[in-house]
This record gives C-alpha cells, structure tokens and sequence, in this order.
C-alpha cells in the first residue's frame, strides 16, 4: 500500500535495499527516488558533513521533473530560485545579446511546469535542500564514512543490498566496480577558477559596485567572451561570483583544485585581452582569498555503467565526466536517479539486474551526446568571432545559449521501459531527433581542435525549440 511522509506519496515498499555510495547532487537525488519508489535506501558519505564548497550551477527542466513529488522540497527550491537573464558580452563591457533560458522562451508545454527553473542555482543551498528531505524521510545518510570492500565500509559497519549506486563523483574509484566507466582519468588541459562570495564583499562606491547593480533589477548569468577564455559573472541580489575556464598551467599537480587568491589567477584573464572593462578586473578582485582553481580533468564516455551482475550501477559524475560548459553535468546525474528509481520500480525486486542494464541502455547515448556538448560549447565561447557576431546578432546563441529542446525537455521518468515492452528493435528516443550517434574520445576531439576542423554536433539532428 501507498504510504505518505512529509507530503511525499511513497510506492508500496518492494523490498529492494539500496546502499548509495556519495551524498552529492546525484546520490542523495538517487536516495530520495529510490525511496519514493519503495526501496528501503542507505546512503554512504566520505566527508563529515555536507561541503560549503562550490559556487552555482544549472539544473534544467529535465532534471526537475520530479521536485513537484516533494512538496517541502519544492517550497524550499521556491526559497532559491534564481530568475536570470543570460547575457553575452564583449571583455570591454558592451552588451552583445541577451536572453532568458531557452526553456523560459519555449512556447510549447514542459516537462517541469510547476517548478520556476533557473539557469542559476546555489550548489550548496540545493544539496541542503536534499540532505534535509532525506533527512524528513528519514533515510539514514552516514557521514564520514567510505564504501570500502565491497559491503564493508572503512569504519568496519557492513550493510549489503541489492544493488549498490556508486554516486561518489569523477574522482573516485569503488571498489569492485572495475569496468566500463572505470577508465583511466585525464588531464584535460584546461582549469576552472571558481567562487560565490555575498554581495557585502564588494564596497560600495567601487568600480565592481556598478556591475553589481544590475543584480537590482534582475540576477545575472554574464559570459564575457575572450581569446581562448570565457568568464562568467553571478550577479544575484545576495551572492555573487566568477567562473572562468582557462589553460592550466600545472598539469603535473596533484591535487584537483587550490584555494586561491583572486589576483593570483587575474592574469589568465589580462593575457587573454588587453582590454577588459577595469569593473570586471575589479569584481575579479574583490573576491575573497579562497577561489577554488579546480583541475577539469576527464574520463572518456564508458557505455557500460553496471558491473556484470548487474548489482553494481554507477550514476553521476562517477559515470560520466562532463565539462560545466555542458551546462548539464548535474542535470543527467539527476536524470540518472529519477530513470534507474523508475527502472527498479518496474522490475521490483526480482527485476533490479535487468533494470540497472535497461537504465543504462536507455541512458548511454544521450548523454555521451551531452558530454561532447561541452567540448562544442567551450570551442564556441573561446573561439567566437566577436565583430560577426555583433554585425549579426542571429550568431549570437553561441555555447550554452543553445542546448536545444531536445536536451532540456525530457521526462526521465515518464516511459522509462514503455518502448522495450512494446516488442520493438531498441531505439533511443532522448536524443536530437534524426541525431546520427557517432563514437568520440578525448584525443579525438583534441585531434578535430588541432585540426581547426569544426564539430558538426549541432547541425547533427535537430538542435532547435
Ligand atoms: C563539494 C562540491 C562542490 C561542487 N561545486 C560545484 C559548483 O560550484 N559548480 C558546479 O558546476 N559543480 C560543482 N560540483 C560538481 C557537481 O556537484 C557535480 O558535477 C554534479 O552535481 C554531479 O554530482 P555527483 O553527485 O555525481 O558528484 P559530486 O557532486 O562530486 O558528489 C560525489 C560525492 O561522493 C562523495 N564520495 C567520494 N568518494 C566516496 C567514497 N569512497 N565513499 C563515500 N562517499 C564518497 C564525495 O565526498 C561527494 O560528496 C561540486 C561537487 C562537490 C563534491
């Protein structure tokens, strides 16, 4: 029988127990469906608590269609929604274009029409909004704890399940998942400066005060474009902060990302223009010590996500690398929960082997589509032809201005098997639509950028609204 807790209608419990190993973005979303769903669910995090780490990022409609099954959550997503435009401009200050997200202009109906979604969100303020609901639904996360041997963890407490979702992030490695997407990680090339700061950070009076107003009438999701650099700019009434993506320097370095100050990474920025806007130096600078220079490192898409019994199924960033120009890494890591929870939920408990491989059938190739998304968009932002673009403002949907409806106008959860059970030949219908797949890697896109040959990614299939 249907339960209810917290306002969330919970299916019949099927008797599946679900140990999820990462209590980030994807994990805890994987705990919270799968409970939903009727699986008795366990979560297992590293660190003591949740991190304070991070700065923004972007959850599409796809990624929340389910919030509107969580009435707290959903008032609580309501508490930090960030309505804003998305601009484009030139590093002198000139405005090239702007617009809201692409779903905030569709006209169709969307997958998520009770949710106000934004293309900015606190990374920290959503993950708390999860950790509570798990925490109202009374799924026991165990902080400070490791996925050791197989079902036991570091600190000696054994749990075993039915299946375990190793949710533990691109850096890590679980033990006895030792295929598919356990591939070699990459240097990418590339670093990522990254930081939220409150507004209070900024002294009135001072060049960044002025950028900073535009927050007032609406918060900001700013690109400036460069020479082999873009930098973003959150301008929201309270927080504020920077990203941008630039050559790193260090590829010998161990660590994954240094705190630093911001004028120790300004020079990125001055090299790749000559000409910035002296208030977007100065926002740069008024950053306090403590920007997070995070390593983009890689694994090259793996088709296989399940060991081979099936039992084993990773989820996330754990599955599938992704570069934040994507503009979707958290998004498909919440795709992931809410398809595998439908999956386990079809098959019941004697079904959860055939559902973590139907899972992944379903989920491969749309994603690895995504995934070169990244590479796409991060090409188009370091390489843009600024004068074209402002002689032709139609040019202007450059990067993750366009992510096509294709992308962001899926309901994961909505015909999960509908198409294996009706007897037909498998065919993926999450992708652009007559999107012809064709197999990448990292070298090979390093091979095509050396080339100067261009990506045909997004006149691959259709890519519009
Ligand atoms: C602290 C933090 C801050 C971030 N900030 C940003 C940001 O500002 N902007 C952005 O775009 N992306 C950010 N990301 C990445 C973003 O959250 C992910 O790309 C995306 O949401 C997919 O999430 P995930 O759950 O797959 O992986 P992650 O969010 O990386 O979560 C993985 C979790 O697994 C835990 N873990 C790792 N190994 C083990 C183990 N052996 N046993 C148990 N637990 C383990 C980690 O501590 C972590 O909590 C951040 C990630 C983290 C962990």
């Amino acid at each position: 029988m249907a339960t209810i807790v917290d306002g969330v209608k919970r299916l019949q419990e099927n008797g599946i127990k679900v140990i999820v190993i990462g209590a980030g973005v994807a994990g805890l979303q994987a705990a919270l469906e799968c409970w939903r769903k009727g699986c008795n669910v366990v979560v297992i995090e590293k660190d003591e608590k949740l991190s304070s780490i991070g700065d923004f990022f972007t959850i599409g409609p796809s990624g929340s269609t389910t919030v509107k099954d969580f009435p707290s959550m959903h008032s609580d997503y309501h508490k930090c929604v960030y309505d804003c435009s998305m601009d484009l401009y030139t590093p002198s200050g000139t405005e090239i274009f702007s617009m809201s997200p692409e779903w905030k202009e569709y006209s169709g109906k969307g997958v998520a029409p009770d949710v106000d979604i934004s293309f900015l969100k606190r990374r920290s303020e959503y993950a708390r909004m999860q950790v509570d609901q798990a925490e109202r639904l009374h799924i026991p996360i165990h902080w400070a704890d490791k996925f050791g041997v197989e079902v036991t963890t570091a600190s000696g407490k054994k749990f075993d399940g039915d299946l375990y979702i190793g949710a533990s992030g691109i850096g890590s490695t679980v033990p006895g998942f030792d295929f598919g997407s356990q591939v070699a990680v990459q240097d990418s090339g590339y670093a990522i400066a990254r930081v939220a700061f409150p507004r209070t950070a900024v002294p009135e009076g001072s060049l960044a005060s002025e950028l900073v107003r535009a927050a007032d009438s609406r918060p900001r999701f700013r690109t400036y474009i460069g020479n082999n650099i873009h930098l973003i700019l959150y301008l929201t009434p309270n927080w504020l902060g920077f990203a941008f993506t630039h050559p790193d320097l260090n590829s010998a370095k161990e660590s994954w990302g240094d705190l630093k100050d911001p004028s120790t990474l300004i020079h990125f920025l001055e090299e790749a223009n000559a000409s910035w806007d002296p208030a977007v130096l100065d926002f740069v600078r008024a950053a306090p010590s403590g920007v997070v220079d995070w390593k983009l490192r890689w694994r090259d898409g793996a088709e296989q996500w399940t060991s081979s019994n099936g039992r084993l199924v990773l989820m996330g960033d754990a599955a599938h690398a992704f570069f934040p120009t994507s503009g979707n890494d958290a998004t498909q890591g919440i795709e992931d929960a809410v398809s595998l929870a439908e999956c386990l939920s079809i098959g019941g408990k004697d079904g959860v082997v055939q559902a973590t491989k139907v899972h992944n059938k379903l989920r491969f190739e749309r994603v690895n589509i995504l995934q070169l998304l990244g590479f796409v968009n991060r090409e188009e932002l370091h390489n843009a032809d600024v004068e074209a673009i402002m002689a032709d403002k139609t040019k202007a949907k450059i990067g993750y201005f366009t992510l096509g409806s294709w992308s962001w106008n899926h309901d994961p959860e909505a015909k999960c098997l509908a198409h294996l059970t009706d007897g037909k030949p498998f065919q993926y219908t999450n992708v652009p639509p007559g999107h012809a797949y064709q197999p990448w890697t990292l070298e090979s896109e390093n091979k095509r950028l050396k080339d100067g040959a261009k990506s045909d990614l997004k006149s691959n299939g259709y890519w519009g609204m």
